[in-house]
């Protein structure tokens, strides 16, 4: 719906030339609303949305549970401070500690915050035992955000470098070698933080043998582990959170992009021996865990208790398998990664050209890690709604393949 006095793409595309700071490079389109899985341009074209706003919208949009509770409690009630109670944040924390067996939630604003929040605890907690460590150990490929801690612990050199000097005494080991790590690891580790999955890295799996070396480095120093669940968690593989699928044991969870289903909320989760080294005071934050941010992750939450967690572990065999084929249709797809509705596309080539093919077509993809198209749809999304988008995909494949 197009009125003369609304400004056309051409204005807005102008108007943020001129006054936004130019860190992002944005696709050249216009969204003004959304349908589940469904974005709709200002032009009125539509688009399947494999993105979900890097992995956020993960209700699809518009999705009614959440439109009735930011609804109905920007109405009652939005913020309050965290110096006062509101109905909401008790029951939130109680359904993530539940989830992830993890004793104590805190809440914050986004993922990086809630890395930050992992970090700081868990130097407090060898601080309050009298012994403070100093190291962290992060992966190569590894991702934390973008604030000065998470930064520190994010591998890309592009990232970091030109915001340097960071937190001091991080290191990073491979992702592929576990010597590495253990040769890392001492009784002065603080932690070791690692994405069950690497997302932005590339959708890479952490390998079975990582994974044990990091219990065996956990057990062997006492050092914590970190598991950084932004964007693998909270039913985006089938699971609640991915580490339990592999066989970890985190003391600490990062959480953000599904929590709040596109309202910017992320969470701490925390182990009971962590939690005992926090008082009060040690950290905080004005906006986080506030009534609006609360109930609405309530909604995400009590909506994927409510069967569409099932959905997804139903759904995303068959958005692997559909990628399978796409990879025997097509050889400069060499590999097909990650688990349930996270998966990546790796190819022979840089995949940036797929991003505009695919938009041209309708059908809304990212690329990560330069070689590989990411794929992060809304958990609603449908058996149809898949055929159609890996049909698109594939014809995004074939003009990229005869470019
Ligand atoms: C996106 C992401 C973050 C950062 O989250 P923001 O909300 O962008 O600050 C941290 N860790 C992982 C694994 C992520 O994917």
């Amino acid at each position: 719906m197009s009125t003369a006095t609304e400004p056309t793409a051409t204005t807005i595309q102008a108007v943020e030339a001129a006054h936004v700071l130019q860190t992002y490079k944005r696709q050249p389109v216009v969204f003004v609303r959304g349908e589940g899985v469904w974005l709709v341009a200002d032009d009125g074209k539509r688009y399947l949305d494999l993105l979900s706003g890097i992995g956020v919208n993960v209700l699809g949009h518009a999705h009614p549970a959440m439109v009735e509770a930011v609804r109905d409690q920007v109405g009652t009630l939005v913020h309050t401070s965290n110096l006062f109670f509101h109905p909401f944040q008790g029951p939130l924390a109680e359904k993530l500690t539940k989830a992830s067996g993890l004793e104590r939630a805190f809440f914050c604003n986004s993922g990086a915050e809630a890395v930050e929040g992992c970090l700081k605890f868990a130097r407090r907690f060898w601080y309050t035992a009298g012994k403070p460590r100093k190291q962290f150990i992060a992966f190569e490929r590894g991702f934390s955000g973008r604030t000065m801690g998470a930064l520190s612990t994010t591998w890309d050199a592009h990232y970091r470098d030109p915001f340097g000097p960071l937190v001091p005494e991080v290191r990073f080991v491979s992702n592929e070698d576990p010597d590495d790590l253990l040769s890392a690891v001492s009784d002065d580790t603080a932690a070791i933080i690692a994405e069950p999955i690497q997302g932005e890295g590339g959708v890479r799996p952490l390998p079975p043998q990582i994974v044990a070396a990091i219990n065996k480095a956990c057990g062997a120093t006492g050092a914590l582990y970190i598991a950084d669940e932004v964007q693998s968690g909270l039913g985006r593989t089938g699971h609640m959170f991915h580490f339990e699928a592999i066989g970890l044991c985190p003391d600490l969870i990062s959480v953000g992009k599904a929590l709040g289903g596109g309202f910017p909320i992320g969470a701490v989760l925390v182990s009971s021996r962590v939690a005992a080294s926090i008082s009060a005071g040690d950290h905080g934050t004005t906006y986080g865990g506030n009534p609006l941010g609360c109930r609405t992750a309530l909604a995400v939450l009590e909506t994927l208790e409510g069967g569409l967690l099932d959905h997804v572990r139903r759904v995303g065999p068959v958005f692997a398998s559909g990628l399978e084929a796409l990879k025997a249709r097509h050889p400069m797809v060499v590999e097909v990664r990650g688990a349930g509705l996270m998966q990546g596309l790796v190819l022979d080539r840089d995949a940036a050209p797929v991003v505009p093919a695919a938009l041209e077509r309708g059908l809304i993809v990212n690329r990560t890690a330069e070689r590989v198209v990411r794929m992060l749809p809304p958990y609603v999304i449908t058996e149809a709604e898949i055929a159609e988008a890996l049909a698109r995909l594939d014809a995004a494949l074939t003009a990229v393949e005869g470019a």
